[in-house]
């Protein structure tokens, strides 16, 4: 038998860290098993659906290298489909008409709170009979059976029973003609031969109910594997926030995908200790067995650690990119792929994200507005010219403009002058940045291209003269 997973989100917001989490399974495990991943849209809830938010689920997926076999398919492009299973439902018997008003609903289910039952529909149009007249207004509801047991074996919790007396019929086509979630799950499981239906367990009281509708289609069933939901660091729920937080957010922030995934697949699953999976790792181990019962609480420290590693570790050229996009962001364009190479290997021991490394990074492209108060006392005395006109000059009739002749220049003037490097290489790190933090000197130098540095030793002169 073939694999075959899914993805099928509601586009009703973006593709935030549980819906992540979940395709990712979904996606480890089609690849795993060498099957196929599928992409559904699940957009007939017409009113809270939007182009938007399937555009950004994409795009998530998309940054994210979730990449989908088949798809997507777009539910909204299958209601015939839809109602010609309910049409074969209604033919046999397993679906009917009901008729009862809303309000009538209403009534039922707020006398039921009242008396602590549990809210459900009391079966009124079950046996037929009330129609008022042609033209009154209907749901569709499944007939489902009174007598017995669903069970099934549910790939992470084990086995889940449920009394068929304790579901009600539930509609499966709105009174406007659009058939319900659960209908139109269970046809497309069905249709696009899913065989492993990997989802967030808040979907688990529905499962019981597609297995009736199933089996009334005479369909195979798929297995069910429900994954727990994330917490919020607290271990409390997921807040709003930080739950419906846009994967692209994530991007925005200056985090790598490989660090996502890579977090992703540890909010719920293992593989001994290993904390760090390549994606590769990832698809060799991913198993069910492994994916935890109990919730898995979010980390935003352990995200940015592994981020580090991967900014650490990743080939520049996967990096190049996105610390493109991060600079035009901020309104710098057109950085030399080289440059930006360098500044990976310069920074990424000292930066966490992306964002952190252009925040750190820009006054290399970009003038900085003033120099650091105590930087700039501490490092710029008078005697200090001297030593920056000195560089200046060497730097100035510099053909070469290289790492190796820059740091050269540098010292030689610190042992020709008998002065410690730092003394030689700390002014002028204040003249290149406007504070006394930076990478090498070498580097930065190298980077920031022989006008700038150029430029920013003579303004550093003047301040100095001019204090
Ligand atoms: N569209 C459903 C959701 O976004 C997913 C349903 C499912 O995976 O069965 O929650």
């Amino acid at each position: 038998m073939t694999v075959r997973t899914r993805f099928a989100p509601s586009p009703t917001g973006f593709l935030h860290i549980g819906g992540a989490r979940t395709a990712l399974y979904s996606w480890l495990y089609a690849r795993r098993h060498h099957g196929s991943f599928i992409l559904r849209i699940e957009d007939t809830d017409l009113e809270r659906s939007t182009p938007e938010a399937v555009q950004a689920i994409l795009e998530g997926l998309s940054w994210l290298g979730i990449d989908h076999d088949e798809g997507p398919f777009y539910q909204t492009k299958r209601l015939d489909r839809y109602r010609a299973v309910i049409d074969q439902l209604l033919e046999q018997g397993d679906a009917y008409r009901c008729y009862c008003a809303k309000e009538r609903l209403e009534k039922l289910r707020a006398d039921q709170t009242e008396n602590n039952i549990k809210p459900r529909y009391d079966g009124r149009c079950r046996e037929g009979g009330h129609q008022k007249d042609a033209q009154a207004p209907f749901v569709i509801r499944f007939r489902n059976p009174h007598e017995g047991l669903v069970e099934f074996d549910d790939l992470v919790r084990g086995k889940i029973s449920t009394q068929n007396s304790e579901l009600d019929d539930l509609v499966i086509m709105r009174s406007d003609g659009m058939p319900t979630y659960n209908l139109s799950v269970v046809v497309d499981d069905w249709d696009m031969q899913i065989t492993h239906v990997i989802r967030g367990d808040d979907h688990i009281n529905n499962t019981p109910r597609q297995i009736n509708i199933l089996n009334a289609l005479d369909a195979p069933l798929p297995k069910y594997a429900h994954i727990p939901m994330i917490l919020g660091e607290d271990g409390k729920r997921l807040s709003k926030r930080l739950g419906a937080a846009s994967v692209l957010n994530y991007r925005e922030e200056g985090y790598l995908p490989e660090a996502l995934l890579n977090y992703f697949v540890r909010l719920g699953w293992s593989n001994g200790d290993q904390e760090i999976f390549s994606i590769k790792e990832m698809t060799d181990y991913f198993d069910m067995a492994h994916i935890s019962k109990s919730p898995a609480a979010i980390n935003p420290q352990k995200l940015q650690w592994l981020n580090q590693h991967y900014l650490k570790t990743l080939n520049p050229e996967k990096i190049i990119d996105l610390l493109k996009h991060q600079f035009e962001l901020i309104g710098i364009n057109n950085i030399d792929k080289s440059i930006l190479a360098e500044l990976i290997s310069a920074q990424s021991e000292r930066c966490k994200t992306l964002k952190e490394m252009v925040e750190k990074s820009q006054f290399i492209f970009k003038d900085f507005e003033e120099y650091d108060a105590d930087a700039a006392a501490k490092n710029f005395a008078h005697e200090s010219i001297v030593v920056l006109q000195s560089l200046y000059n060497s730097f100035e009739t510099l053909e070469n403009w290289t790492k190796e002749a820059l740091h050269q220049i540098v010292l030689d003037y610190a042992e020709h002058n008998n002065v410690k490097l730092g003394k030689v290489a700390q002014p002028l790190r204040v003249a290149l940045s406007g504070c006394s933090v930076s990478p090498p000197i070498d580097m930065t130098l190298h980077m920031m291209g022989k006008e700038k540095v150029l430029n920013r030793i003579k303004r550093a002169i003047q301040y100095i003269e001019a204090r």
